[in-house]
């Protein structure tokens, strides 16, 4: 379906809850995490209706996100049926990939066939220090077993932060030289738990890639499955590509193509935008396939031409990343 400024829409990412077991900085409060109550979270066979209607409604791509989705019980049953569905040709999950390796196969066999990792840091102090909790080690094996397994592509998302994790930027790039990944570098946004960020900690696409060009030569790349608004770049003789995602500096809502589901049943045209449609609400109330299937349009159709992050969006949203899937 497009949207009143002629995007297609056929991607919906569905954040399935709002729990994590890490407490990264950025994104959320160390302890007085607000979790929502069990029973307004959506159960996975009400998740699994809503794709079928947002199938219908246009949409052919599906991500898992929270939270964090590996938390969730049966997540595997979840995946399977989104996949068996003939209208979608893409299910991903992001993941901070603690708990993926021992589950990396039983979702394969449900139909997953790409991951993205979420990893700011090499260093398995720094690593700990900004998850408050998390073991690299776990991570690692994770991503190793992604790639053992042929998931492909497997992305690895990493959260450049001004004087915290900046001089990492060339070891990430190693990795993208040395193995299959596609290492995209985000730019620090102010979403989630805002104590952390500041305007000074963001370092801009452009930055990171003249960094990472004073030891590569960087070739812009064919499409890769799924790139969204990542720009992409192989690595001269190198395994893997780079990719540059650049909300600060660059607003690419133009090309935007997705909507999103909370775990509580919202639906939200653009993660910066607080507007929202109610689906748990109907659903509950018996609502037909047809009725829901009007309120994604009426979501798409409110979808706005552009973000407004920079004016002090993330101070006024009261929803965090986590909520709203990342
Ligand atoms: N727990 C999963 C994970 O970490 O991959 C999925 C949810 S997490 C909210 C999704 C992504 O949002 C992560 O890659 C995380 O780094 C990113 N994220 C959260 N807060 C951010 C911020 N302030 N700026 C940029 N990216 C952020
Ligand atoms: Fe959890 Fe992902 Fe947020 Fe880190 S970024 S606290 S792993 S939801």
């Amino acid at each position: 379906m497009r949207d009143r400024f002629e995007r297609e829409i056929n991607y919906l990412r569905i954040s399935i809850t709002d729990r994590c077991n890490l407490r990264c900085r950025y994104c959320m409060p160390e302890d007085g995490v607000e979790k929502m109550e069990h029973s307004s979270i959506l159960n996975l066979e009400e998740m699994a209706r809503l794709v079928n209607v947002a199938a219908q409604a246009g949409i052919h791509k599906v991500r898992l996100t929270g939270g964090e989705p590996l938390v969730r019980r049966n997540i595997s049953q979840l995946i399977r049926y989104i996949a068996g569905l003939s209208e979608i040709d893409d299910i991903g999950i992001t993941t901070n990939g603690i708990l993926f390796g021992a589950v990396a196969e039983e979702l394969q066999q449900a139909g997953l066939k790409r991951v993205n990792f979420s990893l700011d840091s090499l260093k398995s102090e720094r690593f700990r220090y900004l998850t408050r909790c998390g073991d690299l080690e776990a991570v690692k094996k994770s991503i190793f077993k992604a790639i053992d397994l042929n998931m492909h592509p497997v992305k690895i998302n990493t959260v450049i932060i001004g004087q915290f994790n900046d001089d990492e930027i060339l070891d990430f790039a190693d990795l993208a030289y040395n193995y299959p990944v596609h290492i995209r570098f985000i730019e620090f946004m102010p979403v989630g738990d805002l104590r952390f960020w500041k305007k000074e900690r963001v370092v801009s696409s452009e930055e990171i890639k003249s960094r990472i060009e004073s030891r590569y030569k960087l070739i812009t790349a064919r499409r890769i499955a799924g790139n969204g608004p990542a720009k992409y770049y192989q690595i001269e003789n190198g395994q893997g590509s780079i990719g540059f995602i650049s909300p600060m500096s660059n607003h690419f809502c133009g090309e935007c193509n997705r909507i999103r589901l909370t775990a509580d049943g919202r639906l939200r045209a653009c993660l910066y935008d607080k507007t929202e449609v109610d689906l748990k609400t109907p659903l509950r109330n018996g609502a037909s396939d047809a009725e829901l299937l009007d309120l994604f349009r009426k979501c798409i159709s409110k979808k706005p031409a552009h973000h407004e992050m920079s004016s002090g969006w993330g101070i006024e949203n009261e929803r965090k990343m986590y909520q709203i899937g990342g």
